[in-house]
């Protein structure tokens, strides 16, 4: 697959393949079974330069693209999700943010510490009643003398637990517009981490609810000015997506694989149950969709590398590539404990944790029902370019 990948990225490729098996699989099972963390092997990344992927080699950053972000999560995901969630929080959502919307006084001081794994990063926008309706977010910040007081709550916080770094959103108006960012370190005075979330799937990365109680943040924490927020914000949520379905990606590929080799295995009847054509039909269905799901994900990695946030290909793209790499990946790793019958249903083979992942990639950086309402609402206001 070089459509996409030039000789930095493939390599890159297989260094990210080797320390995925050596640093993250053999813990994968046991991590999602106590909802532990791999830390270790998250600030190790900052080793290789994968913290600050995107970030620029004068803070401590690798410079690379979001092709090259993409396929990270995908060589991640096939072997642990929720660690690679943990990373993609620190290193999209917290770093990659920092990276194109701080100022450079800000980059200075908190880059050099995120890309070296020094301090994990996470970013809250999510509040318990502002999910898909993200606008509608009430955490809020009141400028008082040299600092900004914040009040209110954020949920589903990915790293909550970890985190030193916190890309936080809060309004400063009375308009859903008045969104402002302000970065928000654990030790601040009036900032709490709340209960840590009990989940179905991705239980090896840490999810919190996050208090702000009178918390003081300083002014030059503010990043850009206030009210400025609105658009980079959304224009992030773009990148998420795309280096989210890379983690589907990941997914998807485990699965096939495993189930594969299960099929080619496993007898019945006298003949290995790959012989069966209701079988080798799940595996060759599902190997289209992925092959499907990755041409449309690096080619919106690619487009956003090429065109930036705001072409209107990149954002139809991306969130196309987010809904079908997710809807499918789910869909794939069901099939894959259907082929392993009984022991697919069990917890001493991986295709039940694969699925149980799969499912929070559909909920998770806005759900499948939000990337149609995208779709749609970009459909209606003109035909996609190209078509
Ligand atoms: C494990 C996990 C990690 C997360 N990590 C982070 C993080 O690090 N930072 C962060 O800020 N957030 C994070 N989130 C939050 C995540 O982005 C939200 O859960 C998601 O956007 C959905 O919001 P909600 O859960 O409030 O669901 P709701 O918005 O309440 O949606 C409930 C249902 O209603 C549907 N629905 C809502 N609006 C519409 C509509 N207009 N049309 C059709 N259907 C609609 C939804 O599709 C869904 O099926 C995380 C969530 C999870 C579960």
């Amino acid at each position: 697959m070089s459509l996409f990948f030039n000789d930095t990225h493939l390599a890159l490729k297989e260094t990210v393949r080797r320390f995925a098996e050596s640093e993250i699989a053999p813990r994968a099972a046991e991590l999602d079974e106590s909802q532990g963390f791999n830390e270790q092997a998250l600030r190790k990344m900052g080793e290789l330069g994968l913290l600050g992927i995107t970030a620029s080699s004068q803070h401590g950053g690798s410079e690379l693209d979001v092709v090259a972000a993409t396929l990270v999560m995908e060589e991640l995901g096939a072997v642990c999700a929720s660690t690679t969630l943990s990373y993609l929080a620190h290193s999209i959502l917290a770093v990659n943010n920092l990276s194109a919307n701080g100022s450079e006084a800000q980059k200075a001081k908190y880059l050099p510490r995120l890309c070296s794994g020094e301090w994990i990063g996470a970013m809250a926008m999510s509040e318990a009643s502002a999910g898909s309706d993200a606008m509608g977010l009430q955490l809020q910040a009141k400028k008082v003398g040299d600092k900004y007081i914040l009040n209110g709550t954020k949920m589903w916080i990915t790293n909550g637990p970890y985190a030193d770094f916190f890309w936080v959103y809060a309004k400063t108006g009375p308009t859903k517009k008045d969104i402002s960012t302000f970065i928000v370190e654990k030790t601040f005075k009036g900032f709490s981490v709340g209960k840590k979330l009990h989940k179905l799937g991705m239980r090896a990365s840490p999810t919190s609810e996050l208090i702000f109680q009178n918390c003081e943040v300083p002014v030059e924490n503010l990043v850009g000015s206030e009210a400025s927020s609105a658009s980079h914000m959304k224009a992030n949520l773009l990148v998420e997506r795309i280096t989210i379905a890379g983690i589907s990606l990941g997914l998807s590929r485990a699965a096939i694989a495993y189930a594969t080799r299960y099929a080619k295995d496993r007898k019945q009847f006298d003949q290995p149950i790959f012989a069966f054509q209701q079988v080798s039909k799940m595996l060759a269905d599902a190997t289209a969709e992925y092959l499907a799901a990755r041409s449309l994900t690096y080619e919106a990695a690619a487009t956003v590398d090429k065109e930036g946030l705001y072409s209107t290909n990149a954002l139809m793209l991306g969130t196309s590539a987010k809904l079908f790499a997710a809807h499918r990946a789910t869909k794939i790793c069901m099939d894959a404990i259907q082929i392993l019958g009984g022991y697919g249903y069990t917890k001493e083979y991986p295709v039940e944790r694969y699925m149980r992942d799969a499912k929070l990639i559909e909920i998770g950086a806005g759900t499948n029902e939000i990337m149609r309402v995208i779709l749609g609402g970009q459909l209606q206001r003109e035909i996609f370019p190209g078509f």
